[in-house]
């Protein structure tokens, strides 16, 4: 027993993420769920808010925040979420700010997934390509201890100038098996405005977004998620959805700690449709949850019983830059927008 006493590591090691532009940020509360329950202190940094119409670059009182937070942790890596280009301006910003810092950087999500080089070449240490919640704690566990990470796959790196990109994998192909998001960081800060506030900035939150499933089976040419699809490995299906039980284990989370709420969004490429699925979700929702909620979808999905079914679970709003646009569950029925 002393031994193993001795072995423990007195203080748990920490790894910082960072969301731009998102206090939701689903794929960085699911990589926290995973390093917490590897062993890890997570520090979650919420960088900016999210504003389609007037969004705001970075500034240099908000990136030295950013820096003494980094600074303060000594973190064994800095995951920077990475899902779209519109804010690249502010992830360049940051990597160059946090580049001085001996902590390795490592970009993920979705635009880094298709586009690691770039990140590569501007200061990332490394690129983890598609789902991270067990890919990232293997990069951290090697470079906790010092151990070899060059084979952990759906890693991309840069060796002697060239781009190295091991082959996707350690995906989970039952979603469930990677838990819950965080509803609640529990070592987050929110910086925005040239200040930053403690504390998880989506408990005051009065719309909750949650996915349902990854991944879409149509293959619209102006999307990239045809090809998030085809890298997947064979044996990961296109489409993963979580069983009901976990959705609504979710929802009744955000329930209890986001005290304001009043809306949900599933943020699905496409709500699932499963025969059954649909049935089951909407007696659980409305049983546990029974909050006004949208979805976007696909015409090709929005059949009469999907919609009825929906409307008795709640609302029903399908849009997604596709022609069909329908709203149910509110006092005059289903209708289009
Ligand atoms: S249906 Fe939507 S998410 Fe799916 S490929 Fe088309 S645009 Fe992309």
């Amino acid at each position: 027993m002393e031994e193993i006493r001795r072995s423990r590591p007195l203080v748990r090691p920490v790894v910082v993420l960072v969301a731009f532009y998102n206090k939701k940020a689903l794929g960085v509360r699911y990589l926290e769920t995973a390093l917490e329950g590897a062993g890890y202190v997570v520090h979650t940094i919420f960088y900016k808010d999210f504003n389609s119409v007037h969004p705001t670059p970075t500034t240099p009182a908000e990136l030295e925040l950013l820096r003494r937070e980094v600074e303060a942790a000594r973190p064994v890596l800095v995951g920077l979420s990475v899902m779209s280009s519109m804010y690249l301006d502010t992830v360049y910003q940051v990597m160059d700010t946090l580049g001085s810092l001996p902590y390795p950087l490592v970009c993920g999500g979705a635009y880094a997934t298709m586009f690691p080089q770039p990140l590569l070449e501007r200061g990332a240490r490394f690129v983890l390509r598609s789902d991270g919640e067990r890919t990232m704690v293997r990069l951290a566990d090697a470079l906790n201890r010092g151990r070899d990470w060059r084979d952990i796959p759906s890693l991309c790196y840069l060796e002697a100038g060239n781009l190295r990109c091991n082959p996707i994998g350690d995906l989970e192909a039952d979603v469930d098996q990677y838990g819950l998001p965080a509803v609640c960081c529990r070592d987050a800060c929110f910086i925005d405005r040239d200040s930053l506030v403690r504390g998880d900035p989506q408990l005051s939150t009065r719309s909750y977004e949650v996915i349902a499933s990854r991944g879409c089976p149509f293959t619209c040419s102006y999307c990239c998620c045809v090809n998030l699809r085809r890298l997947l490995p064979q044996g990961v299906p296109g489409v993963r959805t979580r069983s009901v039980d976990s959705v609504i284990s979710e929802l009744m989370e955000a329930k209890k700690h986001c005290k304001k709420l009043v809306f949900v969004h599933f943020y699905d490429e496409i709500f699932p449709n499963l025969p059954g699925w649909v049935d089951d979700f909407c007696l659980q929702y409305r049983k546990h949850i029974h909050l006004p909620f949208t979805i976007w979808s696909h015409p090709k999905m929005v059949t009469p019983p999907a919609v009825k079914q929906a409307e008795i679970g709640g609302s029903y709003r399908s849009d997604h830059g596709h022609p069909v646009r329908l709203r149910a569950g509110a006092p005059g029925g289903v209708s289009p927008l």
